[in-house]
């Protein structure tokens, strides 16, 4: 059997990581300021989170959702207290893609409505709803286009109102910092009006914060820079540190019942003792702090770079706009200088997700490669 190629791969192999060095089959040593998509947030084998999961796979690995798993419950309770977010209802799955779908599936339930509105430049994942919320036809397939999603420009509260007062839309689903898309973001005066404009018309108001959650950006959430409240909040990436877990932060408003939604796998004691033991390092290491210095850093350090447009996003959540094409350069950071980085929609644009452990002599090592590569494109 041959592998379904959907995948265009770098030459590459890895077998072995710590904190954010990766090791080829060789033993070459690479840089990871990527974190597998935003995934790694605690380092690669940490050693908290490598005896966190041992220790439960040789007790429980895994038991269904039929049964009582007192991990759910602890987790719930310190999502709770290190997010802030009071009184939520958590909701565990498996994937990005799985929170948005349980996201925009409850807030159909909870509504009675079945359109939604999504901004264009969104990304949201690959099953059927959520991709036909995310703005790239490419992937939607005929078979999800029988959902109903309008797209509006990130910014664009009138085009917001427009949809929402026709009365037929469950829910405005947003990432506060869009990932895949390049980094954009609006302002406080945007979102506390979509937050409005939701309660105004009975819409959820669903933050995608798959990518930026977690305490990516310095704050554990991407929205609570700008003072709005959701009413559902999805989770992935970040939260199991590369073990497969998801979730949605459910408003104390929407009331559940038996049934409502479910999953075999969702939650499982693995899972949760993965994601317990990442909110244990990320507070024990103060990484969110971490992730505000680094980031301040990230800035300083690309000040009069050659050809750099812009640096957009927030915390470690971070993109270098140039004015050309990135792609050889960020081939040369892999093979050359042995650098993983991110691509993004934008073409010109490299996309920073490391682990929050990152140190300044990790950012010292990229900007000395970039600075090589822009003076060898200027014939220098
Ligand atoms: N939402 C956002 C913002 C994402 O960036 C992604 C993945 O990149 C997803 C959802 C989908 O997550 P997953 O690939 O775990 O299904």
């Amino acid at each position: 059997m041959s592998l379904f190629n959907v995948y265009p791969l770098f030459d590459i192999t890895p077998v072995r990581a710590k904190d954010l060095s990766v090791y080829d089959d060789k033993g070459v040593e690479y840089l990871d300021l990527y974190g597998g998509h935003a995934v790694i947030s605690i380092g690669h084998s940490h050693p908290e989170y490598v005896s966190a999961v041992s220790n439960q796979i040789e007790n429980l690995g895994f038991y269904s959702n039929a049964i009582q798993n007192p991990l759910q419950v602890a987790l719930a309770r310190e999502l709770e207290r290190i997010s802030g977010c009071k009184d939520y209802q958590l909701f565990l799955c498996n994937s990005g893609a799985e929170a948005n779908e349980n996201a925009l599936k409850l807030a159909s339930f909870h509504t009675g409505k079945k359109k939604v509105l999504a901004f264009k430049n969104s990304f949201h994942g690959r099953t059927s709803a959520a991709v036909a919320t995310t703005d790239d036809l490419k992937i939607v397939a005929p078979l999800n286009a029988q959902h109903e999603v309008d797209f509006v420009n990130l910014g664009n509260l009138q085009g917001v109102e427009y949809i929402l007062k026709k009365g037929e839309t469950c829910a405005v689903i947003i990432e506060c910092i869009q990932g895949v898309g390049g980094l954009d973001e609006s302002t406080t005066e945007f979102y506390q009006g979509l937050e409005k404009l939701c309660k105004t018309y009975n819409v959820m108001l669903i933050a995608d914060e798959v990518q930026s959650g977690y305490g990516r950006t310095g704050d554990f959430f991407a929205f609570q820079k700008y003072g709005w409240t959701p009413d559902i909040i999805s989770i992935a990436k970040g939260m199991g540190n590369g073990f497969p877990v998801g979730g949605i932060l459910i408003h104390p408003d929407i009331k559940a019942s038996f049934g409502l939604l479910g999953t075999t796998f969702g939650g499982n004691h693995l899972a949760c003792a993965a994601s317990l033991a990442v909110l244990k390092v990320l507070e024990s290491e103060n990484l969110m702090k971490n992730a505000d210095d680094m980031s301040a850093y990230f800035i300083e350090k690309s000040q009069n770079l050659p050809h750099l447009k812009s640096i957009k996003g927030r915390g470690l959540m971070l993109g270098l706009e140039f004015d050309f094409p990135v792609a050889d350069l960020r081939k040369k950071l892999i093979y050359t200088h042995k650098i993983f980085t991110g691509s993004a929609k934008n073409p010109n644009l490299i996309r920073i997700l490391p682990s929050l452990t990152i140190k300044k002599h990790h950012i010292d090592l990229f900007f000395d490669a970039l600075k090589q590569e822009l003076l060898l494109m200027n014939g220098m």
